[in-house]
């Protein structure tokens, strides 16, 4: 899967990266969906130990343009994890409140503690795409806020948080498909709004804005995996076997009894 990784300084051109790559599953959904039930039974544990270990945290990102799968990557991943251990935080259109104070702000507050895994919806990253796209901000400012989301990430890494970035790579046939299947099928039209088809219409503007954004914040502390997503069950995949791979890698260990305990019999 490292295949997917970018480097520090790796200049991202999207054309590079076919969304279609399901390499190393050539035997299609049915082997993948065995894959992914095999990985999934094992961040359940991974993730009560990261709890009971309780010295770090995981945060994971999750980017991509509108139906590029960010929530069905969260439902199909993260299914099977005990709700106690996970948490969710989906960025909307900044609130009045959260206009008044610096971009982070509301960011920052929904990072993980000790021992939780949390998932961004959306992120930060938001504040350097959305907002170029629709010039919402001048140039200086959201060109500034690459080094502060570098700075931002740095920090966490170093106070014990792994944080895994993942841009959802679909194509913009992928996206015209997914858009109608949302107009055909009546138990999908609440997911249909017409911004869609607004934002579909700045396809291009998007590309150049997650272009630079992420290789300008393909850091060494923390990369960002472009995923192949035109097909779910692949993205599913590459997504969960990166947050396994890197649970096991932390070397989470379940902690002592208190000393003077380890000898006694209750009764
Ligand atoms: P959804 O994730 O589909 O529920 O949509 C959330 C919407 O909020 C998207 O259109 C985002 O572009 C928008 N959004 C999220 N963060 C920001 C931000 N920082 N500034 C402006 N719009 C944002
Ligand atoms: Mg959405």
């Amino acid at each position: 899967m490292k295949q997917f990784l970018l480097r520090p300084n790796q200049q991202l051109r999207l054309t590079d990266w076919d969304p279609e790559d399901t390499s190393g599953f050539d035997g299609g959904k049915e082997e993948a969906r065995k894959a992914l039930e095999k990985l999934k039974g094992k961040l359940e544990p991974l993730q009560e130990l990261l709890y009971a270990d309780h010295r770090f945290s995981l945060l994971v990102v999750l980017q991509g343009i509108d139906t590029s799968g960010k929530d069905g990557t969260i439902r199909a991943v993260f299914e099977g994890v005990n709700p106690q251990g996970v948490r969710v935080a989906s960025f909307k259109q900044p609130s009045a409140l959260e206009v008044e104070h610096d971009f982070l702000w509301r960011v920052h507050a929904e990072t993980p503690e000790r021992g939780e895994m949390v998932i961004f919806n959306r992120s930060h990253y938001e504040d350097v795409l959305v907002t170029r796209v629709h010039g919402l901000l001048p140039r200086a400012t959201w060109e500034r806020r690459y080094d502060e989301i570098n700075a931002f990430e740095r920090e966490l890494t170093e106070e014990g948080t792994t944080i895994l970035k993942f841009f959802l790579h679909i194509s913009r046939e992928e996206q015209a498909r997914r858009l109608n299947a949302r107009l055909e099928d009546p138990t999908k039209h609440w997911k249909f709004r017409e911004s869609d088809l607004l934002e579909r219409k700045r396809w291009r503007s998007y590309v150049a804005a997650y272009q630079e954004a992420i290789t300008r914040t393909s850091t060494r502390w923390a990369p960002w995996c472009v995923v192949p997503a035109n097909r779910k069950w692949f993205r599913d995949l590459v997504v969960c076997r990166r947050i396994v791979a890197t649970l096991e890698s932390l070397g989470l260990r379940y902690p002592p009894l208190p000393d003077g305990f380890r000898l006694t019999r209750i009764r």
